[in-house]
């Protein structure tokens, strides 16, 4: 039998959030084993716009969302639809994220827990990038979002307010100066928020993959295999089954994106996930002349200068697990691409889907788990996962040490699902 203390922490799942949280957890003494069923990085955290969205402020279940959700699913081009044979199996989550979108308390928990968490997801980027040797990855040339018309730009009031409030540091422009920040923008542009310490990664994929290596090369062990099943002693788990062998655990993270609801219902407890299927499309940067982030939030997504090319990526289709992609949604990034960039843009190089974690009231799941002692929860982390890595890696890191998490991130207890 082995010594529970000397055996190590096991973390399920070798994405963003995973890699990030083993990192951490390293960094505060544990001995600690990464297990995916694939090699790092190459699901949700593989493909996704590159961008530290630190001044998301507002979570997605909110009133506003909701209101636009009937519009949204009548225009076939739009930002957001349902994946047509996964509707009855995506009604209960529907039903919560209605719920949590018209409840003002759980609106205002939402915005209440992402100041703190974007705060610490500023300071745990910085240190992780030097820790880790991530700068050559890394590039703050701002980030701009940009409105076809004077009321889709009014709607950003709200967050705007909030920023204000943070001390983010953002410039309202007119379409011209939309224009010279991002060249070749649209003349159909009338206004924009630039946010001039806005970061953005121009390789996704490698982030975790150096992520990865850093961890190896300091101590960390990697093992390939699907976790199926979990060893218990009363409220401990005391091993991670795979699926022909066993490995001893002093104490586990669930960071297993999407699937993290499949090993939760194992240990007894609920995490309504949904896949918040995105796409990207890759293409040479024939004529691409904007170097930061550029997104048109009413056509929901981004268009970010990569290393191999502009990475167009974004949009939401609400899918049951396991369902085929629908490419079709992949061709409406290029149509919003030349829409807004006329002119831009060469040769398809690659395209992709990748589902984004999300549970209904659109907050992670972050800090123990409910009625386990040593069982810690670092998912649904939705469309900022990229952003909200390292913040969780490290929130994780100081809960295991015994400290208690900020009050309002009670609202991101993994135990609200029962
Ligand atoms: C189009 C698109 C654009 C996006 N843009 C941004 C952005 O600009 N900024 C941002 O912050 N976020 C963005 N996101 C969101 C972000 O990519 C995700 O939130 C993030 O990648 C989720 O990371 P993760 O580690 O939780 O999950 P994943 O990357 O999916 O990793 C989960 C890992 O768990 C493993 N796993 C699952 N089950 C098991 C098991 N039973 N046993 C072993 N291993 C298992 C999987 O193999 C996988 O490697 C975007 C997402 C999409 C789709």
């Amino acid at each position: 039998m082995s010594d529970p203390t000397s055996d190590p922490v096991i973390v399920i799942g070798a994405g963003i959030v995973g890699a990030a949280t083993a990192r951490a957890l390293q960094r505060s003494g544990h001995s600690v084993t990464l297990v995916d069923s694939a090699e790092p990085g190459n699901a949700t955290s593989f493909g996704n716009a590159g961008f530290l969205s630190l001044d998301s402020l507002i979570p997605l279940a909110r009133p506003a969302t909701l209101k636009k959700v009937p519009q949204m699913l009548m225009d076939r081009t739009g930002p957001l639809t349902l994946h047509r044979p996964s509707i009855p199996a995506l009604l209960p989550w529907m039903a919560r994220f209605a719920l949590a979108a018209m409840n003002p308390a759980e609106v205002q928990k939402g915005k209440d827990s992402f100041k703190p968490l974007m705060l610490e997801a500023d300071i745990a980027w910085k240190a992780e990038i030097q820790a880790s040797g991530l700068g050559e990855l890394f590039q703050t040339k701002g980030a701009l979002y940009v409105y076809e018309s004077e009321a889709s730009f009014q709607g950003t009031d709200e967050m705007r307010g909030l920023q204000a409030g943070k001390g983010t540091e953002f410039e309202i422009v007119d379409g011209n100066r939309a224009r010279e920040i991002a060249p070749g923008l649209s003349p159909t542009i009338v206004r924009g928020i630039f946010y001039p310490k806005g970061s953005h990664t121009i390789n996704p994929h490698k982030v975790v993959t150096t992520l990865a290596e850093r961890f190896t090369a300091e101590g960390g062990t990697i093992v390939r295999g699907r976790v199926r099943g979990f060893g218990r002693d009363g409220d401990r788990v005391t091993s991670v089954r795979l699926t022909d062998s066993e490995l001893p655990a002093k104490a586990v993270v669930i960071a297993a994106g999407r699937a993290s609801g499949e090993l939760t219902r194992l240990l007894g407890f609920n995490a309504p996930l949904v896949a918040e299927r995105g796409y990207h499309v890759m293409l040479a940067p024939d004529n691409v002349r904007f170097d930061l982030p550029v997104s048109p939030p009413d056509r929901g997504l981004f268009f970010t200068p990569m290393q191999e090319g502009v990475r167009l990526a974004g949009t939401v289709e609400l899918a049951a697990p396991h369902q085929p992609p629908s490419w079709h949604r992949a061709d409406l990034l290029v149509k919003h691409f030349k829409d807004v960039f006329p002119g831009a843009g060469g040769e398809e190089r690659s395209r992709w889907i990748g589902e984004r974690p999300t549970l209904p009231d659109y907050r992670p799941a972050i800090g123990r788990a409910p009625r386990l002692a040593n069982v810690y929860c670092g998912y649904g982390h939705q469309h900022l996962g990229l952003t909200l890595a390292t913040a969780t890696g490290r929130l994780i890191a100081r809960q295991m040490e015994g400290e208690a998490l900020p009050s309002a991130l009670a609202a991101c207890d993994p135990g609200r699902f029962g």
